[in-house]
């Protein structure tokens, strides 16, 4: 069922910026990622949700109800910031019960549900610290446990890891991913992140200066852009001019099948993972190496090809054949391609 409603979304700046016809239907239980660069217009869509900001025009809805008239505290939302907002003098017991206290909650119901909070979240040993003496991760945890206890009907997290080290983020997103489905809450998850939509998101949100650009699923994001900037945004990416023939590219002397029909002067996207070292002499092009990055398990091998420079991964077996210089042929497994902006 559908949990939360955006539908048509209007909110301009006197800057003239702000975020343009946002419609968008979350389901009960999903986590759904708003990614964009800075400044297009996520934080923006998200306080509209939670209460903080007026739209001009649009409404909101929770399970059919127009949320709009509602202010922030009488709202089914709650929200997690990438600054924590714990209150620093309070410990993290305090800093959890101070919302169900307002909510008239019984002692004993108080100290259940908390400490219930704090093992969802894996801090039973904090609880009677202030957060000052905690790390940012921890610190992010009890923000995150807070939020959780109000029990909203839509979580809202605005880039809450990002000011967390990257190995943390990580296991930040495995935790948040693993809390949503035991709690089966729905989610509304900002991040400029690519990687961390990619690894969370039931379906993301692509936005660009204010608009949506795409909405899919995190691997028809990643296989099917519909745009150049999604191709350009999420993922690793080479972009080569080539001509299209319905779902023939040619590059040079070269053609490959590309996954959607166009004709004429096309940007040609290959994803590093499809480019691919062969023999063949034909649907193929000549190129020489320029560099080889080993990168753990897998190398980046860079070939001049032309006037272009295309990356690949190679496998680390592989990539010890290679050498800079070498003169190479290579394909391309997949092409997805776009009518070229200049034609
Ligand atoms: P994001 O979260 O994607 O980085 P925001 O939603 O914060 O983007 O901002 C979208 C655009 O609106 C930006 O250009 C920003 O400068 C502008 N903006 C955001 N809030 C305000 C405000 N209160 N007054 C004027 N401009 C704003
Ligand atoms: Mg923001």
């Amino acid at each position: 069922s559908i949990q939360l409603s955006i539908r048509d979304l209007n909110k301009r700046f006197k800057t003239g910026d702000g975020v343009k016809g946002i419609s968008l239907d979350v389901m009960k239980g999903e986590l759904v990622t708003l990614l964009g660069p800075s400044g297009c217009g996520k934080t923006t869509v998200l306080r509209s949700i939670g209460g903080f900001l007026a739209p001009d025009s649009g409404d909101i809805q929770i399970r059919g109800s127009s949320i709009l008239h509602l202010p922030p505290e009488k709202r089914p939302t709650a929200m997690v910031f990438q600054s924590y907002n714990l209150w620093p003098h309070m410990t993290v017991y305090d800093n959890l019960a101070f919302g169900l206290k307002l909510r008239k909650k019984k002692k004993d119901e108080i100290r259940s549900l908390v400490q219930e909070a704090l093992k969802l979240v894996q801090l039973e040993s904090a609880e009677h610290k202030t957060p000052g003496l905690l790390s940012g991760g921890q610190q992010q945890r009890v923000a995150l446990a807070r939020a959780l206890l109000l029990e909203p009907e839509v979580l809202l997290l605005d880039e809450p890891f990002s000011a967390l080290d990257a190995k943390l983020r990580m296991e930040m997103r495995e935790e948040l991913r693993d809390i949503q489905r035991r709690t089966g809450m729905t989610m509304i998850f900002v991040t400029h992140d690519q990687e961390e939509a990619l690894s969370i998101s039931d379906r993301i949100v692509v936005m660009r200066a204010g608009e949506i650009e795409q909405l899919s699923t995190p691997q028809e994001i990643y296989d099917q852009p519909q745009t150049l900037f999604v191709a350009g945004f999420i993922g690793r990416i080479n972009l080569i001019k080539g001509t299209g023939t319905g779902r023939s590219v040619a590059v040079g002397e070269a053609r490959f099948e590309q996954e959607r029909a166009h004709d004429g002067a096309v940007i040609a996207a290959v994803r590093p993972e499809d480019v691919y070292l062969t023999e063949q002499e034909t649907n193929s092009l000549p190129g020489m190496i320029r560099q080889i990055m080993i990168l753990g398990h897998y190398a980046e091998v860079s070939v001049e090809s032309g006037e272009q420079v295309l990356k690949m991964f190679v496998p680390r077996e592989q990539s010890a054949r290679l050498h800079h210089g070498q003169q190479v042929r290579i394909g391309f497994s997949r092409v997805v391609s776009f009518p070229s902006p200049g034609a």
